[in-house]
């Protein structure tokens, strides 16, 4: 029996899994996309093969009882996996929620509640939790929430300085977002640093598609640039990051643009894309090397961006032990980690130029010896953070 986890992130048209043991092994992984669409598709990778099946995915529960086909076919065998806990990726706990938390009706009431901030994801992540109880009901189902790291920052960092009343009745203030990622990766540098987890002071960037930068003191968050949403802070991939909101207003009145359409806009026509044509960050590379201004400007604009936070940040924590670089821009653009560091050696924070370009892809020190801040490449490992959490609700010790 390999005590396994079932990791779910549910999103509106796509169900992600993994299910892993109590090492961190990856036991069996998939996706079952296009739900609800006319043909839906599933992809299965299994100890005895993979499953590459088209058919139509009308809704979530169909989805899970299509990973469970393919969990019979091409293995490991739900049985003899020995499962022993669900773990539900859940985008937003508001300030509910501290902590992962085994789930039963309340918690899936409480999670409804918070469906208006964020009206995307937590309505997909509930649809998977409640086909999942259903489907999996001997087995404790446990909630890990993207903001619950964050909650850890002091009433200075979370609150906007606007009218109260939208913070009481709106719950206007800075939540944060990739806290599973963060949690895993902080955890990881202090055992590269020899630190306890509890006593190591972090920066912690994490450049996805999404992109966001962490304050960590003492192995907990206390500032994050991502907010309300996850629109604030670092130029990202469609992401504009942080503006002045006067732009909802001016283009109101100049352009006759809704709010609406402005946010769309500032989500998902924004950041690398508008600048240089291209949000894939290899792609920004190709054409800023082609001689592509646009492109050239975008990672000015980004690396500037990311260099101001850890600025910022080091100011914040008062003594750093290690920036830590993580996600696919952070794991593999050594070009992208020299210039958001580039001038900081004032700050004690330097990288050596061999280590930083080396094809290396596991966890590195990318700073010279002795340096005064260690500089970490820490691939991240959310499904595997969430196993974790999940496995130590389920079998409490
Ligand atoms: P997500 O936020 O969707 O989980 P990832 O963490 O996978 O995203 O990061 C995606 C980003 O990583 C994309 O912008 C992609 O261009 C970038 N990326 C992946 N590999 C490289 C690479 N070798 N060099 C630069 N950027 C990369």
């Amino acid at each position: 029996m390999a005590d396994a986890v079932l990791v779910l992130n549910c999103g509106s048209s796509s169900i992600k899994y993994q299910l892993i043991d109590e090492a961190g092994s990856v036991l069996g992984r998939g996706l079952a996309e296009r739900i609800g669409e006319d043909s839906g598709r599933l992809t299965h990778t299994g100890p005895r093969g993979d499953v590459d099946r088209s058919e139509p995915i009308p809704d979530h529960e169909t989805g899970l009882r299509v990973i469970l086909n393919a969990f019979d076919d091409a293995g490991p065998a739900l049985d003899d996996a020995g499962l022993v806990a669900v773990g539900h990726r859940v985008v937003h706990g508001g300030d509910r929620f501290a902590d992962p938390v085994l789930i039963d009706d309340d918690v899936v009431a409480t999670i409804r509640e918070l469906v208006p901030l964020a009206p995307l994801h937590n309505p997909a992540n509930l649809a998977g939790i409640e086909v999942a109880r259903k489907i999996f009901s001997t087995v404790p189902h446990v909630a890990v929430f993207d903001t619950a790291f964050h909650q850890t920052m002091p009433p200075h960092a979370y609150t906007y300085a606007v009218p109260q009343q939208w913070h009481e009745d709106f719950g206007v203030r800075r939540y944060g977002f990739h806290g599973t990622s963060v949690a895993y990766v902080a955890r990881e540098a202090a055992r590269m640093l020899g630190r306890d987890p509890g006593d190591a002071n972090l920066i912690v960037a994490h450049l996805g598609n999404g992109a966001s930068i962490t304050a960590v003191a003492a192995g907990r968050s206390v500032d994050t640039s991502m907010g309300l949403t996850p629109l604030e802070g670092l130029v990202m991939g469609t992401r504009s990051g942080d503006v002045d909101p006067a732009i909802v207003a001016h283009l109101g009145r100049l352009a006759g643009a809704s709010a609406e359409t402005v946010d769309e806009a500032l989500n998902r026509n924004s950041g690398l894309l508008a600048l240089a044509g291209a949000n894939d960050m290899r792609e920004v590379h190709r054409r800023a090397d082609a001689g592509e201004e646009g492109a050239s400007l975008a990672l000015d604009v980004y690396c500037y961006r990311l260099r101001k936070y850890i600025g910022a940040y080091s100011a914040v924590l008062g003594r750093v032990d290690a920036v830590v670089f993580t996600a696919g821009v952070g794991e593999n653009d050594p070009d992208v980690r020299a210039r958001s560091l580039a001038g900081l050696d004032r700050l004690g924070i330097e990288v050596d130029a061999a280590c930083n370009e080396a094809a290396e892809r596991g966890a590195r020190l990318i700073s010279p010896d002795g340096s005064h801040v260690a500089v970490l490449v820490v691939p991240t490992n959310e499904e595997v953070e969430i196993a974790r959490q999940a496995r130590a609700l389920a079998l409490p010790r």
